[in-house]
């Protein structure tokens, strides 16, 4: 049998079931694999053992009362992004350093409920912006496929973790590719649900109208769970969508024939790395002989997605993050003159370069003589961005390609360049700019390193798009590739 970190959430489930392990050892598991692994990979800011065996215990209650669910007692990580009671709730910044949340966010109230214990709080990008795990104030996170690259970002730390065995799933935010993006250099499955599947109470906002929560996992069947588990609707967020959440576990099994898939051309073209194009051809291929047919379309605007989202991204940030002020929570300077020394220093002192260079462009973009140039443009812009996307499902009804243009970078390569880093995200912006759901498949590796195919749906085809990415981790292999690890 292969290693307890190596089987899917059913698979541990039906063992919690049988009684071949307890809850508290599962748990254990990972806390030792957490203590021997997580060091140089610095997946994690917090691990809250505690907590976690305490779950554990009462999960095992419920398995012994035979209340359990299929998350019971399965453990989970949850990014640095998401308010936990009791726990410190950084955002990866020096600003929060200090702050411990006095409330649970609804994604991580449900997952609890669902009896899954809380590993603890991974790495991230300071407030979620980031494409390589390198803005944290507590160090960048490895790759755990090759400790000298970036395992991508903002939610590095989910993906390395789920990628190196040091939890079962991970939540992860997704912005404008933060779920994809690193599951793509990870190694692993990774969905961004539909804008509003998920409440976004208790998650620290980056930019209000593009944040989403999401799941990392081994397979889509796990996502499946999880996802079931964290979305619908949320009446303390007003951006949570009132619709009913389908059953995506009786979905996955669903039948593929005659999908259309459609391949836009904008997608494919410079810019993208031949290895990374010979794995997402490959792939494709797949689905062809799983009897898909492909379709090429045109996406004329979504090369238009990232100047678009560096107005409108920074534009919210720079008005979500005027709340850390030094005066109710977060960082304060030491011996402040008056109030506006007090705002000044502490918001100098608690946030990094990246961070303050999106609020200056927020700022800036948002003033008065500026905003039709920009921020007007560019919204307009994203209509015509959305507008793409209506047109091609009116043909088509999943959209394929790479996640991203390359694979994991190597740590320090872009992180003076913020242009270089911000392309990164050049096939994953659209669909948030749109409020899309995409998701992440690992496919073929090049040179060694994890390639991830991209899968677009329309709005709330969440089910389809796991139930799709399932079928083809039936008839391949590649979700099950797992890195080589070095102990710490
Ligand atoms: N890399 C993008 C950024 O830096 C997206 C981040 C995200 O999705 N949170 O803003």
């Amino acid at each position: 049998m292969s290693p307890i970190h190596d089987q899917s959430i059913s698979a541990l489930s039906a063992a919690l079931q049988a009684g071949e392990f307890s809850a508290r050892e599962l748990t254990e598991h990972y806390l030792g694999r957490i203590e021997q692994f997580n060091g140089p990979i610095n997946a994690y800011i917090s691990v809250t053992a505690k907590l976690a065996l305490t779950a554990a215990e009462q999960a095992d209650e419920r398995l012994a009362a035979g209340h359990a669910g299929p998350l019971t007692g399965i453990p989970i990580a949850h990014k640095d992004i998401f308010c936990t009671n009791g726990v410190k709730t950084s955002c990866g910044s020096r600003m929060l350093d200090n702050f411990v949340a006095p409330y649970d966010a609804t994604v991580v109230e449900r997952l609890q409920a669902a009896g899954m214990p809380m590993l603890g709080k991974t790495n991230m990008d300071e407030f979620a912006m980031g494409s390589s795990n390198e803005t944290s104030f507590y160090g960048p996170v490895r790759n755990p496929w090759d400790m000298e690259r970036v395992p991508g970002g903002s939610s590095g730390g989910s993906a390395a973790a789920v990628a190196a065995g040091l939890c079962v799933a991970a939540t992860g935010t997704d912005t404008g590719g933060s779920i994809r993006q690193p599951a793509a250099f990870c190694g692993v499955t990774g969905i961004k649900p539909t804008y509003g599947r998920c409440s976004r109470w208790g998650m620290i906002a980056f930019a209000s109208s593009l944040d989403q929560a999401g799941v990392f996992a081994r397979s889509a069947a796990d996502a499946a769970l999880v996802l079931q588990a964290m979305a619908g609707f949320d009446e303390r967020d007003s951006t949570s969508a009132n619709a009913p959440v389908p059953d995506y576990a009786t979905q996955l099994d669903d039948s593929i024939d005659g999908l259309r898939i459609g391949l836009p051309k904008e997608y494919f073209g410079a810019g993208l790395d031949p290895g990374v194009a010979t794995s997402v051809e490959a792939a494709i291929k797949e689905y062809e002989a799983l009897g898909a047919s492909v379709h090429e379309i045109s996406l004329p605007n979504a090369p238009l997605s990232v100047p678009v989202y560096y107005v409108v991204a920074p534009a919210e940030c720079s008005s979500n993050l005027a709340r850390f002020d030094g005066v109710r929570y977060g960082h304060r300077c030491e011996s402040a003159q008056d109030l506006e020394d007090l705002y000044k220093r502490s918001r100098g002192e608690g946030f990094g370069t990246e961070v303050k260079r999106r609020i200056m462009i927020g700022t800036y973009v948002l003033s008065a003589g500026y905003y039709d140039a920009y921020y007007l443009k560019a919204q307009q812009l994203r209509h015509l961005i959305s507008d793409d996307f209506r047109r091609a499902f009116e043909q088509v009804d999943v959209i394929m390609g790479p996640t991203t243009p390359s694979t994991a970078f190597a740590l320090g390569a872009k992180a003076n360049d913020p242009v270089a880093m911000y392309l990164n995200d050049i096939y994953t912006i659209a669909t948030n700019l749109a409020g899309l759901p995409g998701l992440s498949i690992p496919v073929a590796p090049a040179d060694g390193m994890p390639v991830g195919l991209q899968l677009i749906g329309d709005v709330f085809q969440e089910g389809r798009l796991l139930n799709i990415a399932h079928r083809l981790q039936q008839a391949t292999d590649w979700h099950r590739m797992a890195p080589r690890l070095t102990l710490a």
